[in-house]
């Protein structure tokens, strides 16, 4: 016998423990199923154990999508201020690190136990370490899930079960393969917030600094971020490196500005005036990391004391390093990245409720959908907005 319930969402992450406590706290009987040996893994993981749970400046520009429009309602409607009255509530202190984000003070366990609390007082069921074989509509309306614990029956049915990054943490294209089975679209994926990779004589000469850090404004396809990159043994990583990877596809150009809110050109003509039997590399050691300029200076622009550059050269510097290419060769791939761009089209989704609107009933929310966010807590919001959405209404 099938046991039933009003509501089954599939995945006990962000978005589906957050639609899970909506939905219960209706009075609707909510069950939760989830593969994984235990619930919110990647809230776990998230911020480096300190999950940065929100972001106090949360806009729809903060989100990359083929329909940048999709994510406003529910955005509008639950806000990071909701999510920050609920931290509160649970006495969970947190503050703010930078640009908006806030993290807990103590432990992203403490998120988690938060959600699993509201969960629990709402009456939700939630099973662990339950795969599911098949999925199917009912002839009399409904989902029916075949599982590993037995076969449950749905009335409506909520997909949270997120994107392809991290597959040890429990990440599958069971969302995508559930949304293709019911007729959905869905757009092609790839990894986003994650490191760049560097080939030929760029890593070459490069490689050795791994571990060197410096604050640049990175550039790509219209968009740009300005905050550190970090040099990794495989190429490039760190927030802005992060942030402009989501924008980046193979073959596109990259740029970096390795002096950001500077003016290069009147700073080495200054340092000519001053110090003209400075060398340059040693002139850029004192606004970039020693070792950097230093490699700067052997690999890419001619090293000589300053009094020898003439205008033209010392402008082509300058414009250099505000603008240097980077040729990146790839990604690090879902292996490290945060998350997982493209997904189910929200074409075929209500943007108030999640809902589908092929199938009555079928609902997608967070990673899984098409709208990713920039680094910074916006990532979450959308997971909390998303399933605060769905369950409301499923
Ligand atoms: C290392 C790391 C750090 C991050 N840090 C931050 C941060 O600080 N701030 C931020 O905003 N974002 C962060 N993110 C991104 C954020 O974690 C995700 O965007 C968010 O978790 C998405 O929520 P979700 O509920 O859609 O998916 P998830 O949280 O991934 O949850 C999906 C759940 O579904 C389960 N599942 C998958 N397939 C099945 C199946 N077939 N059957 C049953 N269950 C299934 C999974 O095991 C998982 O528990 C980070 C991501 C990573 C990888």
């Amino acid at each position: 016998m099938a046991e039933a319930f009003d509501v089954v969402v599939v995945g006990a992450g962000a978005a589906g423990l957050m639609c899970a406590m909506t939905a219960g706290q209706r009075g609707r009987r909510v069950l939760v199923v989830e593969h994984a040996n235990k619930p919110g893994k990647k809230i776990l993981m998230s911020g480096g154990g300190r999950c940065n749970f929100t972001n106090i400046g949360t806009g729809p520009a903060n989100f990359l999508s083929a329909n940048p429009h999709y994510c406003k309602s529910a955005l509008a409607r639950y806000t990071p201020a909701d999510f920050i009255a609920l931290v509160e509530r649970h006495g969970i202190a947190y503050h703010e690190k930078e640009l908006g984000q806030l993290f807990c003070d103590e432990s992203s366990k403490q998120v988690v136990r938060m959600l699993l609390d509201e969960c629990g007082a709402a009456g939700v069921r939630i099973e662990i370490g339950c795969g599911i074989e098949d999925v199917r509509a009912r002839d009399e309306g409904g989902f029916a899930l075949r599982t590993a614990r037995g076969t449950f029956h749905a009335e409506s049915l909520v997909v949270a079960s997120g994107g392809l990054s991290i597959p040890s943490m429990g990440a599958s294209g069971f969302g995508y393969r559930l949304a293709q089975q019911f007729g959905h679209v869905v757009l092609p994926t790839r990894a986003g917030l994650v490191p760049l990779t560097l080939s030929g004589t760029h890593l070459e000469r490069l490689q050795d600094l791994s571990g060197v850090s410096l604050p640049v404004e990175a550039s790509c396809n219209g968009q740009s971020f300005r905050n550190f990159m970090l040099l990794t043994h495989r190429g490039l990583s760190g927030p802005s490196i992060l942030q402009i990877s989501s924008y980046w596809q193979p073959g596109d150009a990259l740029r970096l500005d390795l002096l950001p809110g500077a003016d290069a050109e009147a700073f080495l003509r200054a340092q000519r005036q001053a110090r003209p039997a400075a060398e340059l590399r040693t002139v850029l050691s004192e606004q970039l990391p020693k070792r950097f300029a230093q490699r700067l200076c052997e690999a890419w622009l001619p090293n000589r004391p300053m009094r020898q550059y003439g205008e033209r050269e010392l402008r082509d510097i300058a414009a250099q390093l505000h603008h240097w290419p980077v040729t990146a060769s790839g990604t690090e791939g879902y292996r490290t990245a945060e998350v997982t761009l493209g997904g189910v089209d929200t074409r075929e989704l209500s943007s108030a409720t999640m809902e589908s609107r092929r199938v009555p009933g079928l609902y997608f929310i967070g990673e899984v959908v098409d709208v990713t966010g920039w680094l910074g807590g916006y990532n979450f919001q959308w997971a909390w907005a998303s399933g605060h959405a769905a369950g409301e209404v499923a």
